[in-house]
């Protein structure tokens, strides 16, 4: 079942997605070289603490983290450890805080120092593209299928993968809500999109193959044929005009 959520659980999520969206701004300007992605992580804690939110991950289906820290050929799920940035490494952070008993989920990609690699650099501009496209098929009577198609075309164009196993989710009062949400599929298939449903939209991009591999830990998540992998996500909520991005860095 899809929740609707009535306006009073809206303004707690948008009251979520402020934090989330600071989070991102904050953490994005963390980023630097020679930072470890453990060092982002107890920036990130800090700062949702700070905020008088939740840390939505830590301690979720026994996550160690607050904010996953995904470098280079690491596409999600990736643990914070002492292995600090080198200059054109890219990290993708993914965060999520709780207020008022609501989730907000969001996550960038972000290069350390220079990016000199073109074929990097179109790497984050195509998916983080892909993600405004998926979120411009929020529309009430539009189809959960519309979302995934419109990431998954823009995505193949020009070259690139969108991971199969992962997949974005409803949100609300649970971090992961129904329905799925695949960076994949035909148009004008699955769940019809309603106002008051909320969504974590994520696709997950790999410059060569889709398929993925997870380490030994448990957690990281990396592409099987070790090519770099982008991650942008927004939680969003549909309004009876559109979508409404909760998590805006500039919000
Ligand atoms: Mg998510």
């Amino acid at each position: 079942m899809i929740t609707i959520k009535n306006e009073r659980e809206i303004q707690s999520m948008k009251a979520a997605g402020r934090v989330v969206g600071k989070l991102l701004a904050y953490l994005r300007k963390q980023v630097e070289v020679g930072i470890s992605t453990r060092e982002l992580d107890a920036l990130g804690e800090q700062f949702i603490l700070d905020q008088g939110a939740i840390p939505a991950f830590k301690g979720l289906y026994g996550c160690p983290a607050t904010i996953l820290t995904s470098v280079n050929e690491e596409i999600v799920h990736g643990l914070p450890n002492n292995r600090k940035l080198r200059p054109g490494d890219i990290v993708s952070m993914d965060m999520g805080a709780i207020v008022e008993g609501f989730y907000a989920d969001a996550a960038i990609t972000v290069a350390a120092g220079e990016l000199e690699d073109p074929i990097v650099k179109q790497l984050l501009d195509v998916t983080r593209e892909s993600l405004y496209l998926g979120i411009a098929k929020i529309q009430p009577g539009l189809r959960i299928g519309d979302i995934g198609h419109a990431v998954q075309t823009h995505v193949e164009r020009h070259g690139f993968s969108v991971v199969r196993e992962y997949v974005g989710h409803g949100i609300g009062r649970q971090l992961h809500e129904s329905p799925q949400i695949p960076n994949f599929g035909d148009a004008g298939t699955g769940p019809v999109i309603k106002a008051g449903m909320a969504f974590a939209i994520e696709p997950m991009v790999n410059i060569g193959r889709p398929d993925t591999k997870t380490l030994a830990n448990k957690w990281t998540v990396i592409s099987r044929d070790k090519s770099w992998s982008a991650h942008f996500e927004h939680t969003v909520v549909v309004t009876e005009d559109g979508p409404e991005i909760l998590t805006r860095e500039d919000a």
